[in-house]
């Protein structure tokens, strides 16, 4: 099995995972940029989380045989505090950079003023910078949510296979696959969606078009969701092929509208030894020999 986990924050997340997601057969991230959890007071607090997001943590996933890949954005719980929206200028040179394959997150999160300005002005950006987009979905109120989601992108005239609507589920699933863009399915232990319901949907509506991810972030989540949810669709009788089409070919479809993915093996890599002393890394000279 072989896996692109589409939506991951491995900057939260341990070595040890690194190591079992490769065991899965995990081979490339993708990871949007989010809140810490703790509020940011200024828009230095996200370059710093920018340049370690397409520094530092593609070099970390590189030593564990994982291609790392950034989405870069102003997240939409931030969107509201005005010291957090200066970083909307820094936005469009970072959106330039190595390994960054889309804008995301973006969306809705209480859906206020700000945060509509904020979308916009984002799925803009987007535009000029010929990314695709990956777009969060409010967790209350998810219909309202995701109608009003549908609404600001087709006003902001992107092509709909430029957009992923993630955090989908039983009730907005139909709205975005018969909008043409991408769904996405963030398999959660025990919030959002489980394999289970997952694979039901994939019954239901086909595999074209739909994504899966782990999510993973700081709060309880699992790495392994992606190739958990593989599991279960050869369970309920999906082929080989299927799953790869879900897990793989789907993602590599969506971010190589971008041109900036990278999918062949880390050089030197092996599993399970240190990583060689000249694993590939394009990201930042800086990072050359800091580990010994
Ligand atoms: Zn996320």
């Amino acid at each position: 099995m072989r896996i692109l986990d589409p939506h991951i924050h491995m900057t939260s997340r341990t070595t040890d995972d690194y190591e079992a997601m490769y065991a899965a057969g995990v081979r490339a991230v993708v990871e949007p940029a989010f809140w810490l959890g703790q509020p940011r007071t200024s828009a230095g607090s996200f370059t710093d989380y920018f340049d370690s997001l397409v520094g530092w943590e593609r070099f970390r996933a590189a030593q564990f045989g994982i291609r790392h890949h950034a989405a870069i954005a102003l997240n939409p719980k931030e969107a509201n505090d005005p010291r957090c929206r200066e970083v909307l200028t820094e936005i469009p040179r970072y959106l330039l950079k190595d390994g960054v394959v889309a804008v995301g997150e973006v969306g809705f999160d209480s859906m206020t003023p700000a945060e509509d300005d904020v979308f916009a002005a984002q799925l803009e950006l987007a535009r000029d910078a010929d990314l695709p987009v990956l777009v969060h979905t409010p967790h209350r109120d998810k219909l309202a949510g995701t109608r009003r989601t549908l609404d600001v992108v087709r006003e902001s005239g992107l092509p709909p296979e430029r957009v992923l609507v993630d955090h989908l589920n039983e009730t907005t699933v139909a709205l975005v696959h018969d909008a043409g863009m991408w769904a996405g399915f963030s398999v959660y232990p025990d919030t959002k969606m489980d394999e289970r319901r997952t694979v039901a949907l994939l019954r239901e509506y086909g595999t074209a078009r739909m994504i899966v991810n782990s999510a993973a972030d700081w709060g309880r989540s699992d790495p392994l969701k992606t190739a958990r949810t593989g599991h279960e669709m050869l369970a309920a009788g999906f082929t080989d092929d299927d799953v790869d089409q879900v897990l793989w070919r789907n993602p590599v479809e969506f971010y190589g509208q971008s041109g900036n993915l990278v999918l062949d093996p880390v050089p030197g890599f092996v599993a399970g030894e240190p990583p060689a002393p000249g694993v590939e890394f394009e990201g930042s000279s800086v990072l050359r020999g800091v580990r010994a």
